[in-house]
């Protein structure tokens, strides 16, 4: 048998009492190199074992199969093998599905998707559990029974679990570590050292500073586009902060004794800090303040919830709505339909709407009038259902809880700061900014 009509047989199971890519035996003995000491045990179909010959295993009328083009020394599979994905994945797709995909990104579909929903399509690569969730499930969705757009109850602890058992394979399929993660891009050092004497006289400049950390950023980010690590491991700050601190430039540190310039410094940390007083002074205020401001500026999350907390206890969303004409402008994103469902718009014809997936997706991309509880007129110690909208009332009496979502914000914030934060620049309309 060869492995495209193995794999049909596989994943074309959508039994779940039976299907075998529910059991982390079958995953473990085909994506990993394994030896088997009581080989010769075949009792689950389709679940083998490596011989000299290749991969063994039973079909399910009990008859054995060596599979084609598999060797004791590799696995039997693995994610990056490429198959026709309406080949292998019997459930829903879409426009947006590829004709083509990576075995991992099937797999990873068939179980945290296909296993658990019925009507959310399959995601092509790139996806995330973030984006997954902020489009297609958030408490707002879920529903009793299964409904076109909606999510059951059993769906989502259905889900939940198939997230827990994807993680268990993480040793498997996630690649940490590469010669390029741990190395500098030659490239970025040379536009550095460019830069640097180009403006070798403003280099007290944040504008300067930003346009060199951000042409090495860029160097860098090339470097990586063909790592396996890339936009996995290494992305977000470990790529734009560690990354360029460490093999790039550590970059413009604050002046204190002339306030509003910069002081760079040039080399990286893998090259070491240079032994200029300056530079160093600099270097040393900047950790300084990053260790104590990681301690102070915690104190203003705490400091929001507390009043938070103060501020809403005991506060209730009613029935029915306070008749307030005021809104906030907001644009439609339909990739943030977790937090938008059941709120409400306000057309411009007066009439009020309220958010359901289908709108939010027709009106993608819209400014729209939103009503927020921030101008909401309901009397005394309440909110109105339209200001609050379905996700808030469902929490009708933990409002003060849900508001700590606001303190958390802010803690995060002032946390993510201290690890390092990006200087780059931006154009601003000033106009955009007055209106
Ligand atoms: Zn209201």
């Amino acid at each position: 048998m060869n492995k495209l009509a193995y794999l049909k047989r596989v994943f074309g199971n959508t039994n779940h009492e039976t299907a075998v890519w529910l059991y982390r035996k079958w995953v473990l003995s085909t994506f990993s190199i394994l030896t088997i000491k009581d080989s010769g045990k075949l009792d689950i179909p389709y679940i083998g074992y490596m011989t000299k010959e290749g991969y063994k295993f039973k079909d399910d009328d009990g008859n054995e199969h060596i599979l084609e083009d598999t060797s004791p020394s590799l696995p039997v599979l693995t994610v990056q093998d490429r198959y026709t994905v309406k080949e292998l994945y019997p459930y829903l797709t879409d426009k947006d599905t590829p004709k083509e995909d990576n075995l991992g990104n099937i797999l990873a579909n068939i179980i945290v998707i296909a296993y658990p929903f019925t009507t959310i399509p399959y995601q092509p690569r790139g996806w995330s559990l973030r984006s997954l969730e902020a489009k297609h499930i958030s408490i707002g969705m879920l529903k009793d029974k299964d409904e076109a757009g909606y999510i059951s109850v059993q769906q989502y602890l259905k889900y939940v679990e198939a997230v827990k058992y994807l993680t268990e394979f993480s040793h498997l399929f996630v690649i940490s570590s590469t010669p390029k993660t741990i190395t500098a891009s030659p490239e970025a050092v040379k536009i550095r050292k460019q830069l640097v004497k180009k403006y070798k006289d403003k280099l007290d400049d944040y504008t300067v500073v930003a346009k060199i950390e951000d042409a090495v950023r860029k160097a860098d980010e090339e470097y990586l586009k063909d790592d396996p690590t890339y936009g996995k491991f290494i992305g977000g700050k470990i790529k734009n902060i560690a990354r360029k601190r460490m093999f790039g430039t550590y970059g413009g540190e604050e002046d204190y004794s002339n306030p509003g310039h910069a002081v760079f410094i040039e080399e990286s940390l893998e090259e070491g800090l240079p032994p200029d007083p300056e530079k160093l002074v600099a270097a040393f205020n900047g950790v300084r303040m990053g260790s104590f401001s990681r301690g102070a500026e915690t104190q203003k999350g705490g400091k929001a919830a507390k009043e938070l907390l103060r501020v809403l206890n005991g506060f209730k969303v009613v029935p029915g709505d306070c008749g307030t004409k005021r809104s906030v402008k907001y644009k439609i994103d339909a990739s943030n339909t977790a937090f938008l469902i059941g709120l409400t718009i306000i057309d411009k014809n007066n009439n009020h709407i309220k958010l359901t997936k289908e709108i939010i997706e027709k009106r993608d991309g819209q400014i729209v009038n939103l009503r927020t509880p921030l101008y909401c007129l309901s009397k005394g110690s309440t909110f109105c259902e339209t200001c609050a909208g379905t996700r808030l009332t469902m929490k009708e009496n933990e409002l003060t809880l849900a508001s700590m979502d606001a303190s958390h914000a802010i803690l995060t914030s002032s946390l993510k700061a201290m690890h390092g934060t990006v200087l780059s620049t931006v154009d601003v309309d000033p106009f955009e900014l007055a209106r």
